[in-house]
């Protein structure tokens, strides 16, 4: 398996790899998976005193936890408070929002346990509207969060414009716990301090199958079985092996990024003063953010898949270069893509598969911050035998898969064209 070629890796020092599983090996609690969800998990597990190995099929981070932007959003993509309290309810509504809020603090936590250095920079995470509308939705959304003791704020379209240099924003909102990290130092940071507090952690292990024991739950894996009380399936978009129920109740959605060679300093102070990162609200959504060289990374989803892995990446470039005024002499130094995991209802789906069997995915896009707290939540109702900490719901398979994964292609094509007729009505200054 030869390595992604992600800015992350070819960035990022990696540990020599974890050792595989020995035949007949038990442990209290097995996570399939080693992206931020089953590290998180299997971290905090150990904390508490439970014996956890994690399970790898190939390398830690090599799912979208080691391939993502690394912009820490403590928000999801569509669900706002409003609409998590109508879907789940007061109560349930509160405890995910709860999740929610809590997951950038504790990202920029762990990584500074980590030793992260200048890979984390909690500088607060920016969300520009487009239009008027989305500034009057963002607006309420603001107060919303406000409400809820969080550090939320609205910047209007002056302020906006002071932070990136760019005029086309209605105002923006800010949310001072969020900020940007390198994923993949995040994902082995993580590892380490998991194998610190005494998880075991396996690469190279796919688990091809679970069967159901006595007392527990038999995983099968190419070095042979091992049994455990309680499982989690960490699974994210994947389809094969023991995550098929999992990943067929999500969408895969590919999402592309680049980074460019490094930004001059009076650029960068010009469209990052603070060094906050950005993701806008259009439908084609616009993000940018640096890296702890100067980096400018940003990313797209593509309208037609075939070939876009050679073609979008010098057009998210472009539109970089456009949006931002870049420098003409800014290139392409990185592009690579992952697979975000989507949900039909634009929440987390918490699952128990079976009795023993839990299962957790579907971030839709804004997993960073949200895993890492899910994680620990989990790990927390494991360690205490007590309740999982948000409703579950059975992992139905989504109807029509192989025609339904083309949906969010139409609802980008939809998106481009309301996108361009919203930008015709800049703000006045
Ligand atoms: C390109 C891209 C950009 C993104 N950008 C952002 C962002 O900027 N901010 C944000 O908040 N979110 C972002 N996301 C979403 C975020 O990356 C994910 O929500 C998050 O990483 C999911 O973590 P995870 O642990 O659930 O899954 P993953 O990191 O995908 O981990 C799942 C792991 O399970 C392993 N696995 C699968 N099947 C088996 C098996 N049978 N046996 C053993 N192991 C198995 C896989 O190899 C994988 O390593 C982005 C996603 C993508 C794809």
């Amino acid at each position: 398996m030869t390595t992604p070629p992600t800015l992350w890796h070819a960035t990022t020092a990696q540990p020599a790899p974890r050792p595989g599983l020995k035949a007949g090996a038990t442990t209290d609690v097995a996570i399939i998976g080693g992206g931020f969800l089953g590290l998180s998990c299997a971290l905090h597990l150990a904390l508490a005193g439970v014996s956890v190995r994690v399970l790898e099929a190939r390398r830690i981070g090599w799912g979208a936890s080691g391939r993502n932007a690394g912009f820490v959003v403590p928000h999801f993509s569509r669900a706002d408070p409003m609409m998590i309290r109508a879907r789940l309810g007061a109560d349930a509504g509160a405890r995910l929002l709860d999740l929610v809020a809590q997951g950038g603090d504790m990202v920029f936590d762990l990584a500074r346990r980590a030793g992260l250095g200048a890979q984390a920079e909690q500088n607060g995470w920016l969300q520009p509207a487009h239009s008027a509308a989305m500034a009057q939705a963002l607006q309420v959304r603001v107060r919303d969060w406000q409400a809820l003791g969080r550090p939320v704020e609205w910047l209007d379209a002056r302020a906006m414009a002071a932070r990136s240099g760019m005029k086309l924003y209605y105002g923006a909102l800010r949310d001072a716990s969020g900020g940007m990290i390198n994923p993949l130092a995040y994902a082995l940071g993580l590892a380490q301090l998991a194998e610190d507090a005494g998880a075991m952690l396996h690469e190279e292990t796919p688990v091809t199958d679970l069967t159901r024991a006595s007392d527990g739950w038999t995983l099968s894996t190419p070095a042979g079985p091992l049994h455990a009380g309680r499982v989690l399936l960490a699974t994210n978009a994947e389809t094969r092996g023991a995550a098929r129920p999992l990943g067929r109740a999500v969408l895969p959605l590919t999402v592309h990024q680049i980074a460019t060679t490094p930004l001059d300093a009076d650029t960068v102070a010009r469209i990052a003063p603070n060094r906050e990162p950005a993701s806008d609200t259009r439908t084609n959504i616009f993000t940018w953010r640096l890296d702890a060289d100067n980096r400018l990374i940003s990313g797209g989803m593509a309208l037609v898949p075939l070939g876009a892995g050679t073609r979008l990446p010098q057009k998210i470039v472009q539109r970089a270069i456009r949006e931002l005024r870049l420098p003409a002499d800014i290139t392409l130094a990185h592009a690579w893509h992952g697979t975000a995991a989507m949900t039909t209802d634009a929440l987390p789906l918490l699952t128990e598969i079976a009795p023993g069997l839990t299962g957790a995915v579907g971030c839709n896009g804004r997993g960073v911050a949200f895993t890492t707290a899910l994680g620990r939540a989990l790990a927390q109702a494991m360690a205490d035998n007590g309740p999982l900490p948000l409703p579950t719901k059975h992992p139905y398979p989504i109807p029509f898969r192989p025609l339904a994964r083309h949906a969010p292609a139409l609802v980008l094509a939809r998106g481009l064209w309301s996108d361009a007729r919203a930008l015709r009505h800049p703000p006045t200054p």
